[in-house]
């Protein structure tokens, strides 16, 4: 890696701050942009291109990655904590910790996830949430950046609950949906409901109506079902086969209708452990590189040593990388880096295609692909400079970092 300027300090300083970035690869990730040319400005790129010989804009400092990759960062949209930290249980001044932990694996976009727990309780989390999300945070280390919120409950199916306590989920109401909706500040950007409870079309529709990214799971619905959620607004699917009536030749059920519906996203948990890597590959099949979404589903365990954590309400008991309550899997503690060099190895999937599953596609998928999960003019310049194996060198926010 060499840095060096075009300019010398004393003119650079009277300038604003560019930045052009260069390497031997780009993912936008749509395509792939050999020796590209990345110019940052003041947080935000305002160019994507080939470089043409040697030359950089006039008046910028150039930062040459050599032989690496640079991609967009990752945006975890299912995560529940990380470095000892749970999201509902974290002052709204301690997220900033679980941003850089996010950050060191190349996530720099996330949407702390909730659990099912007493009412209370989980209003109170989603306020000291909706603080971390309204807080602005211009200088000191790169973090990632809570966006928004994932609601995971409490409108959930007693017989696919996994691990979220049976006394917490709720039948869906739009009264209660409002109270969470109120509490987050309107920061609620996806929704995990089971649409075969009473009630839950109802609220579907009006989380649609709000542009959150509604999606099915913890769910034992037939697929009439699904589908009827489908033209009420939901439009993804959490942690795909975990948590959901299992796949039947005869009876296909929601899963019938996520894996075969060309307009949803689905996502999945690709750890090696929640899904079987051969079941991963047809599952990636079924979505294609357009609409497969990786998430991590990560407790505060994650980046910790074997031991007893807490998720939400939940004690889970950590060994060999396995997060267990009780009989049920109880999250991960997979990072997205991990999760993307995993899509390579149980598929045939490129690096490329396995890094848009963890960063255009979760963006689109929750409506914020307009700045985030790309690199195109306008977008924040939140990117990673990855090996040619998916390894994370660097991780930079906001054109900061290098
Ligand atoms: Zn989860």
């Amino acid at each position: 890696m060499c840095v060096y300027d075009t300019l010398c300090g004393s003119e650079v300083a009277q300038l604003s701050m560019r930045t052009a970035f260069t390497a031997t690869r780009l993912f936008t990730p749509v395509e792939e942009i050999r020796n590209p040319l990345l110019v940052v400005e003041d947080g935000v790129i305002s160019e994507v291109s080939s470089r043409s010989g040697n030359e950089a804009p006039a008046n910028t400092k150039v930062v040459d990655f050599s032989d690496a990759v640079l991609a967009p960062g990752f945006f975890d949209i299912h995560i529940h904590g990380g470095s000892g930290l749970d999201v509902m249980r974290a002052a709204a001044s301690d997220l900033p910790r679980l941003g850089r932990f996010l950050a060191t694996h190349g996530v720099t976009a996330y949407f702390p996830t909730t659990v099912a727990a007493p009412l209370d309780s989980t209003c109170a989390a989603l306020e000291r949430l909706a603080d971390a999300i309204e807080a602005t945070v211009s200088d000191g280390p790169v973090q990632a950046r809570p966006l928004g919120i994932h609601l995971e409950g409490p409108f959930l199916s007693h017989k696919r609950r996994g691990v979220h306590p049976p006394e917490n989920l709720v039948e869906p109401t739009i009264a209660v949906f409002d109270r969470l909706w109120q509490a987050a500040r309107g920061h609620v950007r996806v929704l995990t409901i089971a649409p075969e409870i009473p009630g839950a079309m109802e609220v579907i529709a009006e989380a649609a109506l709000r542009n959150v990214c509604v999606s099915m799971g913890h769910s034992d619905a037939e697929m009439p079902v699904a589908q009827a959620a489908v033209k009420a607004g939901a439009r993804h699917a959490t942690h795909t086969f975990n948590a959901m009536r299992p796949l039947d030749h005869r009876e296909p059920g929601i899963l019938g209708e996520v894996l075969s519906n060309n307009q949803m996203t689905a996502d999945m948990i690709v750890d090696g452990i929640h899904v079987d890597p051969a079941v991963v590959e047809l599952f990636l099949k079924a979505k294609g590189p357009e609409l497969a979404v990786l998430i991590t589903d990560a407790i505060s365990a994650t980046g910790m040593p074997d031991g007893r954590y807490q998720l939400g309400p939940i004690e889970v008991d950590v060994k060999d990388g396995k997060a267990t309550s009780g009989n049920s899997l109880a999250g991960s503690v997979l990072t997205m880096d991990r999760a993307v060099r995993n899509v390579t190895k149980y598929s045939d999937w490129s690096l490329r295609d396995a890094v848009r599953a963890a960063t255009l596609n979760p963006a689109r998928a929750v409506g914020l692909s307009a700045h985030h999960g790309v690199l195109a003019p306008g977008a924040s310049a939140d990117f990673l400079v990855l090996s040619s194996t998916g390894e994370v060198l660097k991780t930079i926010v906001r054109g900061r970092g290098f």
